[in-house]
């Protein structure tokens, strides 16, 4: 996509290619080694609730610049601050999503919850922000990091990515490369959030309340999720943990005395939401009587509604505006660090800005993606597409979507190991985003916890435009750091 010949390689961790046989033999024990130790999904293709197929990984961690990768781990806990101040400004969510509700029948429908939870006041004061923030390099600005976006519902991966360190780190010594271990950062991404839970199980304070993980009908992703039980389960095992999917809710779910969540006798003091981010999680008004049932709950939500609504697209993109951090951040050197890291975002709403925007679009679409309010990946318009994109739509269609420069990053070199793919794989192009993990719990007045909690690193072909590993085009890999070397840079 964005990449042309010109776009530079990063340096490599260690030199390829490797030789036929020392690469058969290595990529063989590490698929099993990624089965063996969940580094794993189940199958789309051939489902089974019996069976794993190893997630697609990259063999040798791919590099990424350490002073760009300290910078995003620095700065977590001033975005883990921005995110929860957002998401306490009613005003502010209001405004920005005012005109993008009038036609976005999803995120309408999640801001009818937030304004029916106001009109009754919060029952629960606390809310616990499980986040991810997610960068690419941008080699335009000497590989500095740029803000793909931030999210605030169903964060993935902490689980797994811990247990990729592991995994390459066997990879490099098996290929006699045990010294380039101290240049991949440890990860407790794991520990981090669910140790977020389980502060958020404390605050709620009743002893025999559980932990409930609000699922998919069918969790591909299992593995992630499950890490998350069963570290819970094993560190803490007075905390139980309930998985129901929102149909599941609707039918069990009732409120108590205290509007305490209830299923069946059994009180829910915290609940993680791994699904409700996407239309299709809600196939009946049942869903969204279920979502709204917990949001006037007792229960501490992760992510409580007006979370839910700050990690929308379009507040990323009024946050990007000049003179907003300001209202959310007192530090100047903060505000300038985190404008830092905002690329270029515009509204398309139907106003002068908005179809100055457009007219912008139209005419330079090969610089900019075109992104709706939608998580998960797969809905993002990008370059020439763009324009036959934003002509089949009308004025105020348009001000459902937001625009963003595109991001340029360095790419890398590798192999790329995917369930059922050709053996030994093939040294490819790839380019990698980085996910900073944090963890933020408070109330409208208070921040009682908030702290920096690991990382992930996804890496796709450098060819597709996004890279979704359950979606079947990326990676999941971790970052080894490397240090600019003069004149050369990271190349
Ligand atoms: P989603 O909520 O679906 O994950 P994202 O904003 O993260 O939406 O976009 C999905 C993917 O598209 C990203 O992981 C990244 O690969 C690519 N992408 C998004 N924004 C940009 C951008 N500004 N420049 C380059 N690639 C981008
Ligand atoms: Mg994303």
């Amino acid at each position: 996509m964005s990449n042309d010949e010109n776009t530079p390689v990063l340096r490599g961790c260690i030199k390829l290619p490797l030789a036929n046989d020392e690469l058969l033999e290595v990529t063989s024990k590490a698929k099993d080694y990624a089965i063996m130790h969940g580094a794993a999904m189940r199958s789309k293709t051939a489902f089974s609730p019996d069976s794993l197929n190893f997630a697609p990984f990259v063999l040798v961690p791919s590099s990424f610049p350490r002073k760009e990768f300290e910078k995003a781990i620095a700065l977590q806990p001033i975005i883990n601050r921005l995110m929860h101040n957002v998401a306490h400004d009613e005003e502010f969510i209001t405004t920005t999503l005012a005109e993008t509700i009038k036609v976005d029948e999803f995120t309408a429908n999640l801001f009818n919850i937030y304004r029916k939870v106001l009109a009754h006041g919060f029952t629960q004061a606390y809310s616990v922000g499980l986040l991810r923030s997610d960068y690419l390099a941008h080699v335009y600005e000497g590989c500095a990091i740029k803000q793909v976006e931030i999210n605030t519902i169903a964060s993935s991966f902490g689980g797994i990515a811990t247990h990729l360190v592991p995994l390459q780190n066997f990879v490099l010594r098996e290929l006699g490369h045990a010294e380039k271990l101290k240049h991949m950062p440890k990860n407790d991404a794991l520990a981090g959030l669910c140790d977020g839970m389980v502060k958020a199980w404390d605050i709620y304070g009743k002893p025999e309340s559980v932990i409930l993980f609000i699922i998919e009908d069918i969790s591909y992703n299992i593995c992630d999720q499950r890490f998350h039980e069963f570290y819970i389960r094993e560190t803490y095992p007075h905390i139980k943990v309930l998985r129901r999917t929102l149909t599941e809710v609707h039918r069990e779910g009732k409120l108590g005395q205290r509007k305490e969540l209830l299923l069946g006798t059994t009180e829910v003091a915290v609940i993680y939401f791994r699904a409700g981010y996407e239309p299709a999680h809600y196939p009946t008004q049942g869903e969204w009587d279920a979502r709204y049932l917990m949001e006037t709950s007792l229960a501490i939500k992760c992510p409580s509604i007006h979370y839910h609504l700050a990690g929308t697209k379009k507040v990323q993109q009024a946050l990007a505006q000049p003179a907003v951090l300001e209202r959310f951040i007192n530090d100047p050197e903060e505000i300038k660090a985190v404008g830092k890291i905002f690329t270029g975002l515009y509204s398309l709403d139907d106003n002068d800005a908005g179809n100055a925007n457009y007219e912008m679009a139209l005419r330079t679409p090969e610089k900019f993606v075109l992104k709706p309010q939608r998580e998960g990946g797969g809905n993002n318009v990008y370059g020439v597409d763009i324009p036959d994109a934003l002509k089949r739509m009308t004025r105020v269609e348009r001000s459902a979507w937001i625009l963003m420069d595109l991001i340029h990053p360095p790419l890398s070199q590798g192999y790329m190991v995917r369930p059922g793919s050709e053996m030994p794989p093939q040294i490819v192009d790839m380019v990698s985003e980085l996910g900073i993990f944090g963890v933020v719990i408070g109330d409208a007045d208070t921040i009682v916890h908030n702290y920096q909690a690991g990382h992930m690193l996804r890496t796709k072909l450098s060819t597709a435009n996004e890279g979704g590993v359950a979606a079947g085009l990326g990676a999941l890999d971790s970052p080894y750091l490397i240090d600019s070397d003069g004149e050369e840079g990271y190349y």
